[in-house]
């Protein structure tokens, strides 16, 4: 019986029918294609993208070298180096991320106490030899610039849940 019934249906082109169906169905179904690039997906305010280094408003850089998020790396992709200054503070002299070793998992971020290092909603950058992924101070400090507005905001709207 079962025999019968499977070369009936086969007969029929059941399954191709009911194939048919579900693409009638889709059809006509609201579309969730994204035309990217032209077009973005929505971005959390916790994105975790490019890395970054901040500054206060006055200018001043955030880090003060206390090498947390250096410690908390389970990459070991942060190298940081830090001296002295004039007035007696310390600050970061080195202050080197490897992308190609980052698991952009946001411990870094999570560690620091100045919410000098962050991950910012940067993601469309590349490198085309491994050295253009060796991100350095002056590379963070400048992706912290260009980002500072994004970033106070999206630390704004995270502010009930820290
Ligand atoms: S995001 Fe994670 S892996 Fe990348 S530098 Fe920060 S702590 Fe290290
Ligand atoms: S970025 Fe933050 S955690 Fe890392 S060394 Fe600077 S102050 Fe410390």
């Amino acid at each position: 019986m079962g025999a019968m019934k499977e070369f009936l249906n086969s007969l029929l082109l059941k399954e191709l029918f009911q194939g048919l169906v579900v693409t009638g169905r889709y059809m006509f179904a609201r579309k969730i294609t994204i035309q990217y690039p032209e077009e973005k997906t929505p971005q959390s305010n916790r994105f975790r993208g490019l890395h970054a280094l901040r500054r206060y408003p006055n200018g001043e850089e955030r880090c003060i070298a206390c090498k947390l998020c250096e410690a908390v790396c389970p990459a070991l992709a942060i190298t940081i180096e830090s001296g002295e200054r004039d007035d007696g503070s310390r600050r970061t002299t080195r202050y080197d991320i490897d992308l190609t070793k980052c698991i952009f998992c946001g411990y870094c971020e999570e560690a620091c106490p100045v919410d000098a290092i962050v991950l910012t909603r940067e993601f469309e950058y590349h490198g085309e030899v491994r050295g253009d992924l060796y991100y350095t101070k002056q590379m963070l400090l400048a992706v912290g610039e260009r980002n500072e507005a994004q970033i106070a905001k999206d630390r704004e709207q995270d502010a009930p849940y820290r």
